[in-house]
Parts: C-alpha cells; sequence; structure tokens
C-alpha cells in the first residue's frame, strides 16, 4: 500500500517490471506519490474533467490524478515496457483510465476525451517545449483544452512566464501569454525525480483565456516575434530590417522605438506591430 491508493509503492512497481530509466526517453520518474498527488491539485477539480496525460511512464502522477478524482485518464505513453505497470492501475480504477503505446507527437488524442479537457503531464524534456507550442498554436481558438498543468526544466518555465527586460523573455512568453493566463505553479530540486537530472525543474500552469488579450492575426505576430527575437541583441529597425515595407514608421505607429530591442517590448506593442505587418 502507498498511501494515496492500494496499488504497490512505485520503487516495488519499477522493480517488478524492470523498468530502469531510458535517457532516450527523458525518463526521470517521480517516485514520490504525495509528490504526484501534490501535482495533480495544482490542475484543480478534475472530478468533471478529462484528463490527456502524456508520458505516464510507471504511473506516479497517473495515480496522482485518478486518486484526486479526474473523471477520466488518457495516458500516451512510448516506451511499451510501462503498459503493465499502467493496466495494474487502470484495473484499480476501472473504466477510468485508458493507455494509448505511441508517440504523442503522431497521435490526435481528440477522439478519445469529452470536454472539458485538462492536459496533466511531468513531459518527456525532449519533445515538451515541441508539444507546448503545438498546444499554443492550434487552428482555432479557445483551443481544445481548458488547462496545461505541465513539468519543465526551471529554464524552460521561466522562459513561458518571462515578462519584458528580462533574458528570459522571448517567442515563448509571448506565445503563452497572449491567449494564456500563465505561472509556475511549484518548484522542484533534482532529487525530487529518479535518476535525479542535471537541473532543476517547474510545474507551470497555463489557462487558456476565452479570446487572446490583444487582437492581432496569430501567423502574423509569430512571424514579426520569430524575427525580432532571432537576433535579440540587435535594435529592432536592424533586426527587422526587410521584413516590411517602411518598417521604421510601422514600429513607431506600433508604440515602439526603432532603437528598442525585441526584449523591451511588452505583448500590446508586438499585437500592434502585427496588425500594421
Ligand atoms: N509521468 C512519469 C512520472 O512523472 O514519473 C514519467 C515522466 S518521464 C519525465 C517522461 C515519460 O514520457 C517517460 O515515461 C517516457 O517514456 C515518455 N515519453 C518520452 N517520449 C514520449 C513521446 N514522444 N510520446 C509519449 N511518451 C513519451
Amino acid at each position: 500500500m502507498s498511501g494515496i491508493d492500494t496499488l504497490p509503492p512505485l520503487r516495488e512497481v519499477i522493480a517488478a517490471h524492470g523498468l530502469s530509466a531510458k535517457k532516450s526517453l527523458g525518463q526521470n520518474f517521480l517516485l514520490d506519490l504525495n509528490l504526484t498527488a501534490k501535482i495533480a491539485r495544482q490542475a484543480g477539480d478534475l472530478t468533471q474533467a478529462d484528463v490527456l496525460e502524456i508520458g505516464p511512464g510507471p504511473g506516479g502522477l497517473t495515480r496522482g490524478l485518478l486518486a484526486q478524482g479526474a473523471r477520466r485518464v488518457l495516458a500516451i505513453e512510448k516506451d511499451a515496457r510501462c503498459l503493465p505497470a499502467l493496466e495494474e492501475i487502470s484495473a484499480a480504477y476501472p473504466g477510468r483510465l485508458t493507455v494509448i503505446n505511441g508517440d504523442a507527437l503522431d497521435i490526435d488524442p481528440l477522439a478519445h476525451l469529452t470536454p472539458p479537457i485538462r492536459i496533466v503531464a511531468n513531459l518527456p524534456y525532449n519533445v515538451g517545449t515541441e508539444l507546448l507550442v503545438r498546444w499554443l498554436t492550434p487552428k482555432e481558438w479557445p483551443p481544445f483544452w481548458d488547462s496545461l498543468t505541465l513539468m519543465f526544466q526551471r529554464e524552460v518555465a521561466e522562459r513561458i512566464v518571462a515578462q519584458p527586460g528580462s533574458k528570459a523573455y522571448g517567442r515563448l512568453a509571448i506565445l503563452a501569454q497572449w491567449r494564456c493566463e500563465a505561472h509556475i505553479a511549484m518548484s522542484l530540486p533534482p532529487g525530487a525525480f529518479t535518476p535525479p537530472p542535471k537541473v532543476s525543474s517547474a510545474v507551470v500552469h497555463l489557462t487558456a483565456l476565452p479570446a487572446p488579450r490583444f487582437p492581432a492575426d496569430p501567423q502574423k505576430l509569430e512571424r514579426v516575434v520569430a524575427r525580432a527575437f532571432n537576433q535579440r541583441r540587435k535594435m529592432l529597425r536592424a533586426a527587422l530590417k526587410g521584413f516590411a515595407p517602411d518598417i521604421e514608421d510601422k514600429l513607431i505607429a506600433a508604440g515602439i522605438q526603432p532603437t528598442d530591442r525585441a526584449e523591451t517590448v511588452d505583448l500590446e506593442r508586438f499585437c500592434a506591430l502585427a496588425r500594421l505587418v
């Protein structure tokens, strides 16, 4: 017994199923079920929600989500070695856990989920940012999910919540904060994981806003921001040279000095510029 449920402790599960961690799959497991229940709580009341979890591994966070009362959990795991352990969790929570063996980058989870949908995951570091960018840039807004509660390397988490004027401020901050409320909900030291990664981690919670904070065409905003931050040390009149006719006039019309650098320009002014180019 392990505290939050009647299943065996995770160390026993890992030993029983031979789940030695694979670096290539970003496997840094959370084995403390009190901690995984705490992470699940950061996602709010899950009793009326379907949860999408990417990379359940041996199932520590999955058990946290189910113990917190998640209506249903759809878990996508690439490593087939984890399936028997996940099957045991499924049996302990009948009808509430569905596991798909595959690559989260290739699987469309929507067919298996009923709104409201929340995404909660201790993401594999190698695909974490790519998945986040996909979830933040759907064709339609609001997206299929209501909130994201995601573990990242601390440095990535800081880039998501960064404010203008800081080194971490860039494309990811703008992408995330344009249409979401984003904050760091928890910080975790390397020792919270088995095996411990080299760096600290943090859980970021993002809530989808019903509409963007400021109007802008998503593709134009994306392009102008990518270009502006591509050479973040340069003044914007140089970084955006040739991006659009009369770029200096457009910068001024958007309330931006041509001598400003991208990292000092807030979201509202980037949106104004995207409307002008
Ligand atoms: N959720 C577990 C926990 O908190 O202990 C494991 C987290 S571990 C950081 C990342 C998990 O994602 C691993 O189980 C790994 O096998 C899985 N994974 C890696 N790449 C994946 C992918 N492309 N699609 C789905 N799962 C993946």
